[in-house]
């Protein structure tokens, strides 16, 4: 079987390493696995380029992530921010860990040499030992892209998302978010075909806003989601109203969007096939899509409860297909 994923950070991480494990644990393989990521999160910070989310994919895929906080290294030293902030060098509320610091220099100097950002990842993916997992991780533009916020008030004016989001901590009122360079931008090598020929599309439970809605704005990725023959299978990211975790319920509210289950699907009605909810939001309805509450919570508590909530996704994508 063919997977396509999108994905963000930790939510579209956490999802995606419990389903590699469930795939393992069934004996209809080898199944693959194709991960479509954001990379609207990116930021250059002292010259370097710096990919949140494709990099949280990577340590949480393989097996180097700092468990409690969900990104960054496990057992990381703060040594090369500490100096930097001795000097002055701003800023510094972007956390960078030593040994995180080290994948951001061989990124840059690779993108440097003239690298695409996909040929850039795939040697990232090496050392963490996703190709043995048959994981394959694209970035969705090989474009430098920026999510950026206009924020709300008299005199406009736009910070990058990773301001809005780590050093306001989503508090201030926004306007509109924009993706600088998307314009310009078109899909990376085999993101499209990824999905177009696909087994099963899912969508782990990523941000709705500034996950996974950016990457339907990559020209054509939203007309192949409309077009293939998969089916397409979502994980809710919001359970009774709330976020889990992380502020998707500010995004949704810059968007006009209310912080429901159902309202996060509707987002999706012209691809979404099937809804995997949590037990809270039973009862819920979104025309033309299939909707199945998962027989426990849908939280990520460990690999084992994700694993168990990937292989609900995969039964109802694998309802969709044989009615
Ligand atoms: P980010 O890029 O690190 O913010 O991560 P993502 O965009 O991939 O996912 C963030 C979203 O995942 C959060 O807004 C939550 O709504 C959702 N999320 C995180 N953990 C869980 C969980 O255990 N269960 C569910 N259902 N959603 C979760
Ligand atoms: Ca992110």
């Amino acid at each position: 079987m063919h997977i396509t994923a999108l994905a963000g950070g930790v939510g579209g991480a956490r999802f995606l390493r419990g389903l590699r494990q469930h795939l393992d644990g069934r004996d209809d393989g080898p199944h693959d696995l194709t991960i479509i990521g954001n990379t609207g999160d990116d930021i250059t910070l002292f010259g370097l380029r710096v990919c949140p989310d494709l990099d949280t994919l990577l340590y949480t895929l393989g097996g180097g992530v700092h468990e409690g906080q969900g990104w960054g290294r496990a057992e990381d030293t703060f040594s090369v921010q500490g100096e930097l902030a001795a000097y002055g060098a701003v800023p510094q509320w972007f956390r960078l860990g030593d040994l995180d610091i080290a994948t951001h220099i061989a990124r840059s100097q690779w993108l440097g040499q003239g690298a695409t950002l996909s040929q850039v990842t795939e040697r990232l993916a090496h050392r963490w030992g996703l190709p043995e997992q048959r994981i394959r991780l694209l970035p969705m533009t090989d474009s430098p892209v920026e999510t950026h916020v206009v924020l709300a008030g008299d005199e406009p004016s736009a910070i990058h998302f990773q301001e809005w989001w780590v050093r306001l901590q989503a508090s201030a009122p926004v306007d509109r978010f924009v993706v600088a360079g998307m314009d310009r931008a078109a899909a990376a090598p085999g993101v499209l075909d990824a999905i177009r020929e696909a087994d099963v599309v899912l969508l782990p439970p990523s941000n709705p806003v500034v996950s996974i809605g950016i990457i339907l704005g990559v020209p054509g990725v939203r007309e192949a989601l409309r077009g293939t023959a998969a089916p397409v299978v979502g994980v809710s990211p919001i359970i009774g109203g709330a976020p889990v975790r992380g502020h998707a319920d500010a995004c949704l509210a810059a968007i006009g969007v209310e912080s429901s289950s159902a309202a996060v699907a509707g987002l999706y009605t012209d691809f979404l096939d099937g809804w995997l909810i949590d037990p809270a939001d039973r009862g819920i309805t979104v025309p033309g899509v299939r909707i199945v509450d998962h027989d426990g919570p849908l939280l990520m508590t460990s690999v084992e409860t994700a694993a168990g909530i990937a292989g609900a996704a995969l039964d109802l994508a694998s309802a969709l297909r044989s009615p």
